[in-house]
């Protein structure tokens, strides 16, 4: 897709990437574009919707507004940051992209991320798929001792949650204890093996953070600061994401 078929007819003065450039250091540099197309190269969303981060970045700076609001593409951008690792200048892509989705009111926000968003702020495991601390507990200690059981040589094995002044506090995309328990063994046995002093928390142990795709500031911060209080009150020294 090249420039020529973008439209300038609803160019009313780049207001949106203005903005944008004001919450910025250096304004994410998003005035040093060179067009050279090296973002797009590399991005997984390149091709969807029609459009890529270049074509993005120019229609913004075309000052396209509402054509930004309506496109769907902001909402399929992994936040992956490779557009900036690959961009000579170093454009700050993932955060004009971020704050193109607040543009949108929250409740026309796509429903899936918006729905698992909502689910993290109804309790405090801060888990998209909804499973409560008990949940979580029950299947940790469960799926813990029937790997002890069957494998002897790890007996010693422990997947601690609330332990206090551990090393490492880690997290867990719920997906694993709600569909998929056994997946959570490997990473307990590479644990185990090296050492390692670690625990989950009863509160804030989902990694997942739908608030932060949703674009919603204020249920993203209360999901991160769950999490980060359960590691503070549990002395614990590192947060280790594994998300
Ligand atoms: S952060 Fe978004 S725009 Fe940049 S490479 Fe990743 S998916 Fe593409
Ligand atoms: S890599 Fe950077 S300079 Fe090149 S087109 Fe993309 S944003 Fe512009």
């Amino acid at each position: 897709m090249t420039e020529e078929t973008i439209k300038l007819g609803s160019n009313k003065g780049s207001i949106f990437i203005d903005k944008v450039k004001e919450l910025l250091p250096d304004g994410g540099n998003l005035n040093l574009c060179l067009t050279c197309g090296a973002c797009s190269s590399g991005c997984p969303a390149t091709g969807l919707e029609e459009m890529d981060p270049r074509k993005f970045l120019r229609m913004a700076a075309f000052g396209m507004d509402d054509e930004i609001i309506k496109s769907d593409w902001p909402w399929m951008c992994t936040m992956c940051q490779r557009c900036i690792y690959a961009c000579p200048m170093k454009i700050d892509i993932p955060q004009l992209v971020y704050n193109a989705r607040t543009l949108r009111p929250r409740e026309e926000r796509p429903q899936g991320i918006l729905g698992s968003c909502d689910m993290a702020l109804r309790n405090d495991s801060t888990s998209a798929m909804g499973a409560s601390p008990e949940d979580f507990q029950f299947v940790v200690e469960d799926v813990l001792e029937e790997y002890k059981e069957a494998q002897p040589e790890f007996k010693d094995m422990e997947a601690p949650i609330d332990k206090q002044e551990t090393e490492f506090f880690l997290n867990q995309n719920s997906r694993e204890p709600v569909t998929e328990p056994d997946e959570l063994i490997p990473l307990w046995k590479i644990l185990h093996l090296a050492g390692v002093n670690w625990t989950y928390g009863s509160k804030g142990w989902a990694g997942e953070n739908y608030c932060m795709f949703l674009a919603d500031d204020d249920s993203w911060e209360h999901v991160t600061r769950i999490t980060v209080n359960q590691a503070n009150e549990l002395g614990c020294k590192t947060f280790l994401n594994t998300e």
